[in-house]
Parts: C-alpha cells; sequence; structure tokens
C-alpha cells in the first residue's frame, strides 16, 4: 500500500505528506504523537513521490496532508501543484487545513492563485469544532477561497463541552453554509492521551446526528466517521445500531 513514507494510497486517491509540521497541536488531535521528524521530505523524496504518483493510473485525487499543508511556504505547494497537473490521470487536489480558521491571514494572494489556477479541481477541507471559531476575519478568508472556485469542506471532531449538543452543532452546520463551506465528517471521538475529558461516546454521537437529522436538511448534516489505522478512507458509524 504505502509507496513511500510520503504517500498513502487508497483506491484512487493517494494522501500526500508536504509537511510534517502542524500549527495548532489540538489536544486531541490522533496524530498528536506520530513521529513527524521522521517523515521529513526531502528533495530526492519529492521526485520519487511524483514519479510513483504518475505511474498510478488509478489514481485522480492527491490530498495534503500533514501536519498542516498550509504551513509550507506557497513556493514549495505552488511547485507540487504544479507538477501534480502536469500528471494527466490526476483531476482533483484536495487540501486538509485548519489554517484558514485559526491564521485567516494564511489565505493570501498567491495561495489563492496557485490553488485555483491550475486545471486541477481544488478542494479544501476545513476544521471548524464550533460556530464561535467563524468570526468575520475567517468568514471573509473563506468568502476569498470559495470565490475563487474552490470547493469547501468541513470536518469536526465531537468533543464533550465543545459540541456535544445537537443545537449547536445544528448553529455549526448553518453558520458553515453561511461561509460558503459544507459540512462533510463528524469525526467519533479517537481516545488520545491526555484527552479523555473531551470523550463522548459512540451511542452519544450517534444520537446527536439522529437529531440533526430533523433540525436541518440533508445537506447540512455531517457523516458521523472514525479514523480506523489501514482503512481505505473513514469508516461511517451506523446511525441505527
Ligand atoms: S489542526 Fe488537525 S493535524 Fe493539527 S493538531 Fe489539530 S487536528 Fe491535528
Amino acid at each position: 500500500m504505502p509507496a513511500t513514507g510520503l504517500i498513502r494510497k487508497y483506491d484512487s486517491r493517494a494522501l500526500l505528506m508536504v509537511t510534517g509540521q502542524c500549527a495548532i497541536n489540538c489536544r486531541y488531535c490522533f496524530r498528536r504523537h506520530f513521529p513527524y521528524e521522521d517523515h521529513r521530505l526531502s528533495p530526492e523524496d519529492r521526485t520519487q513521490a511524483i514519479k510513483t504518483l504518475s505511474e498510478d493510473t488509478r489514481l485522480n485525487e492527491v490530498i495534503f496532508s500533514g501536519g498542516d499543508p498550509l504551513v509550507a511556504n506557497d513556493r514549495l505547494l505552488s511547485a507540487w501543484a504544479e507538477a501534480l497537473a502536469a500528471i494527466p490521470h490526476i483531476r482533483r487536489l484536495r487540501v486538509h487545513t485548519r489554517l484558514p480558521v485559526v491564521i485567516p491571514q494564511r489565505v493570501t494572494d498567491s495561495l489563492i492563485k496557485w490553488l485555483s489556477g491550475s486545471r486541477l479541481q481544488a478542494v479544501v477541507v476545513i476544521h471548524v469544532n464550533h460556530p464561535a471559531e467563524l468570526d468575520a476575519d475567517t468568514q471573509r478568508a473563506l468568502e476569498r477561497l470559495k470565490a475563487a472556485g474552490i470547493t469547501l469542506l468541513n470536518q469536526s471532531v465531537v468533543l464533550k463541552g465543545v459540541n456535544d449538543n445537537a443545537r449547536v452543532l445544528a448553529e455549526l452546520s448553518e453558520r458553515l453554509f453561511e461561509c460558503g463551506v459544507l459540512p462533510y465528517y463528524l469525526h467519533a471521538f479517537d481516545p488520545v492521551a491526555g484527552a479523555h475529558h473531551f470523550e463522548v461516546s459512540d451511542n452519544k454521537a450517534r444520537d446527536l446526528v439522529r437529531q440533526l437529522i430533523t433540525l436541518l436538511p440533508g445537506f447540512l448534516v455531517p457523516r458521523l466517521v472514525r479514523e480506523i489505522p489501514g482503512q481505505s478512507g473513514k469508516t461511517p458509524l451506523d446511525l441505527f445500531a
């Protein structure tokens, strides 16, 4: 499965670790203890990664991951995007990032230029857990991305005392939509050392999403999922189990 330390391939998608750094360090992050320093990119790694992606014609989407990929500078990211756009079978570039939410100034002209300027369809998946995170500055940053033709999705983590309440999650979905973002995933809590005070049971998470179905149109209800190492993509939780 893994092609190099930088790439994980899942069916038609390839996850590319463009940086090992994240500016946020959320306490509940399931990658909190991941040995990022062992996964630094060398120029040889990059050449090998592009070769690997070019040779596998099953792939149609590349996901920039990390850490947070927008910690890397726009020159580096633009070079990656340009190299990927030259691979005929790659159709989409997806960026998973929390930076537009916590540092909206990271949405620079040059970021928008490389992200929207290639032939690849661009998708940005942000990470917001509570509607209060979406202030006016963040809304402006998201609207700039949207105006540039970039599809915006959100993933959240269900956290005790933060968003383990259907009204809060419904308001989050409404506020995301006002900012041009569709709710995508609600992650069930993953046990992480030092974050047990955030723990929400799977049954409570299921109940929250069942309530959301009654409060929101279907397109504003996120899918309840869990990330299981080694699985192809996220694993949906059965709401009626
Ligand atoms: S922003 Fe994402 S990758 Fe960074 S610490 Fe938070 S959950 Fe982990």
